[in-house]
């Protein structure tokens, strides 16, 4: 699946809806199938991580926008459901991560995942492709667009998205679940 900004419904918010049981039923009914990895980073890529995933998973269930005349009470079992990692989650749920002060915005001509594993490897490859240097050209180019400024301007309008605009994160965003 392809990663972008997106103001996602609530988890918490769909399960305070159709409450705590049919909840449970939901993720039963759905997540056998599903790949324990990330859907849009492929998080843990690795085998070790795989296991290690596998024994305490962090990985996040998350729900797909859905139509705003599905009467979610009744059909919940038509929600769609998806596996992430805590970063991926973070940017699909973009008015939540501006609020934690989780993420800047960027043009870069990577794509938005490749930039999470950027950010997975650490601020020092984020900053290497912020300044330029050896072996790295600059890639990655943080806007003066806060945040802030862009939610609302979606808010007003989900037009105003615009996938050229991307998110790298900062140091309040905790990575443990998903390094
Ligand atoms: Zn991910
Ligand atoms: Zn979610």
């Amino acid at each position: 699946m392809e990663l972008n900004i997106a103001i996602s419904p609530s988890e918490k918010e769909v399960a305070k809806i159709i409450g705590k049981d049919n909840w449970v039923d939901l993720i039963n009914s759905k997540t056998n199938d599903l790949p324990m990895k990330c859907c849009f980073c492929n998080y843990p890529e690795k085998e070790e991580n795989f296991v290690r995933i596998n024994l305490n998973p962090k990985l996040r269930y998350h729900i797909l926008p859905f139509s705003q005349e599905l009467d979610i009470k009744k059909d919940f079992h038509k929600l769609d459901i998806v596996v992430t990692c805590d970063a991926c989650h973070a940017i699909q749920h973009f008015d939540n991560a501006v609020e934690k002060n989780w993420i800047k915005l960027v043009n870069s001509s990577f794509n938005q995942v490749d930039l999470v594993k950027i950010c997975r490897w650490g601020n020092k490859m984020v900053n290497a492709y912020i300044t330029g240097g050896f072996r790295v050209e600059k890639n990655i180019f943080p806007l003066k667009k806060k945040p802030e400024t862009y939610l609302i301007e979606i808010n007003e309008s989900p037009l105003n998205l615009n996938n050229k605009i991307k998110v790298i994160f900062t140091k309040n965003f905790d990575w443990s679940n998903c390094r």
